[in-house]
């Protein structure tokens, strides 16, 4: 079953069309990749889905068609975006970072979804007094990663959760996703390298310019020349 089904999505700015026509399922509690090269559309099809660029098509979430919603009333709706930027406040510390992810809750809720996050990576709770803009990139990732959850979302969204990670640090993003996959949590992971789509991903896109160039197994994608003719062009 799908959570959200996306048809026809096109996003614009201005006369540069970024994404064109993108028909795009994510199936429940699973985690779902999209791969493509460097300006193949990737964040604009994101940022399309939370209706914070100018986009049409229709998405349908849950059976609700959230076509005509506001980012708001699609965050309510359960969909929370990890953006590539990470976009921490660096002085704040780790924990007023993350109870920004549950902003919407009640004080009594966002404790308690605190816990849980600690309880998932318990290091952010033993630091969770110092500054974010103090920790590695990595870290600064798993942060991000986390806030997301903090709203206990229907869907989450990862734009390029692995870039400009060392090797390690993609490992503790894979086992962080690893954990929040296996809760049974709907993911749609969008990447340039497919290192974490291969561990994580049962279904992947391929998104060039645009489009949709494929849509199978991250093994049979390997095993095919579509990868690299998307990022040869
Ligand atoms: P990257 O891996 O670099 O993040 P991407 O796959 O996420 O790339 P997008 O950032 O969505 O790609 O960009 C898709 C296309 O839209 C590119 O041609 C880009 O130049 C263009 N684009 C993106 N944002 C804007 C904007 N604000 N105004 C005009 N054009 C834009």
């Amino acid at each position: 079953m799908e959570l959200l089904t996306i048809t026809d999505l096109r996003v614009t700015y201005g006369a540069v069309t970024a994404v064109r026509g993108v028909e795009l399922g994510v199936a429940s509690g699973e985690v779902t990749g999209v791969l493509g090269a460097n300006g193949a559309g990737k964040t604009s099809l994101l940022m399309g889905i939370m209706h914070a660029v100018s986009r049409t098509g229709k998405l349908v979430l849950d059976g609700t068609d959230i076509s005509s919603s506001d980012t708001r009333d699609i965050v309510r709706s359960g969909i929370a975006l990890c953006p590539q930027d990470r976009r921490l406040f660096a002085s704040m510390s780790i924990e007023d970072n993350l109870l920004l992810g549950a902003a919407q809750e009640k004080p009594r809720v966002a404790r308690q979804r605190l816990a849980e996050v600690y309880e998932r990576t318990p290091w952010l709770g033993q630091r969770s007094r110092e500054p974010a803009g103090r920790l590695s990139g990595g870290q600064q990732q798993l942060v991000a990663i986390s806030r997301a959850l903090m709203s206990e979302p229907r869907l989450i969204m990862l734009d390029e959760p692995s870039s400009g990670l060392s090797p390690v640090a993609v490992h503790e993003v894979r086992e962080l996703l690893e954990g929040v996959a296996r809760s049974g949590l709907t993911v749609l992971l969008v990447e340039q390298n497919t290192s974490l789509v291969q561990h994580l991903c049962s279904s992947v896109y391929v998104l060039a310019e645009g489009r949709v160039v494929g849509h199978d197994t991250i093994a049979n994608l390997v095993a095919s020349d579509l990868l690299s003719d998307a990022y040869l062009g």
